[in-house]
């Protein structure tokens, strides 16, 4: 069975001491909660402050991007073996966001996991869906090449350290979210796609998260899916209450 995931992807939306009190206020009520993942990914400059706050508890933090070489001049960059050093545990890896507003590439997100996984992060990449596709084919072909480049030269034993997620660019921020049938149906295109890339066993391990306006009203639908392993949550996860009530649907 593949343990469930409630992640809050706070953007570039906290400051460092909103960061720590917000660990503080949900650290004692997860405890109720330990068949629940919960991870919190915040900008570069939080991370600190975050993995501090988060000692001793449940909580899992993330970074929101990462480079591909561990050192270097590469001005402005984000060394995975630095994020590793920290006592970071994952990494978000071509959210949509960076597609879109910093041009990364397929090739990119690729060179980016495998980093990730070189220094002992462990990836969640994110497989977007660009709403100029308008036919049924092409979308298929767009979620299945994205994943195909995602994971290209990942060794099959690191494959269950690798999470998916899959949000649709217009149900990001937009209130939006795909209703539970269609993100289930993307989801298996994903597992499917996992499964026909290294092999079923491993497919059926991999959590995969649907993204895309998940709030309290909505996360229930989509999580008692069968291929919908967790939801990644950026909004409604910037109210550490909000957050609390949806680790408890799940
Ligand atoms: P929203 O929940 O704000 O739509 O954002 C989703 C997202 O991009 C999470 O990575």
């Amino acid at each position: 069975v593949r343990k469930p995931i409630v992640m809050a992807n706070w953007k570039m939306n906290k400051l460092p001491s909103e960061a720590s009190d917000y660990i503080q206020h949900i650290q004692k009520p997860l405890l109720a909660y330990p068949e629940i993942e919960t991870i919190l990914a915040g900008q570069d400059v939080l991370l600190d402050a975050m993995v501090n706050a988060a000692q001793g508890t449940t909580i899992e933090i993330a970074a929101e991007n990462v480079y591909w070489k561990e050192r270097g001049a590469y001005t402005g960059e984000t060394s995975p073996a630095a994020l590793a050093d920290l006592g970071i545990k994952h990494v978000i890896i071509g959210h949509s966001e960076r597609r879109i507003y910093f041009r990364e590439t397929n090739e990119m997100v690729n060179l980016k996991a495998l980093a990730a996984l070189r220094n002992g992060l462990h990836p969640i990449v994110a497989i977007d869906e660009q709403i100029q596709i308008v036919s049924h084919s092409d979308h298929m072909h767009w979620v299945v090449n994205e994943v195909i480049e995602a994971l290209k030269g990942i060794n099959i034993e690191d494959i269950p350290n690798v999470v998916l997620a899959f949000e649709p660019t217009q149900s990001i921020g937009s209130g939006q979210a795909l209703n539970a049938d269609q993100a289930q149906e993307n989801l298996y295109l994903i597992r499917q796609t996992v499964s026909d890339m290294f092999d079923a066993q491993i497919a059926d391990r991999v959590r995969i998260m649907y993204g895309g306006s998940v709030k309290p009203a909505n996360a229930l639908a989509l999580l008692e899916k069968p291929d919908i392993d967790g939801v990644l949550v950026g909004d409604a996860a910037l109210d550490a209450n909000t957050f609390l009530e949806l680790v408890r649907l799940a």
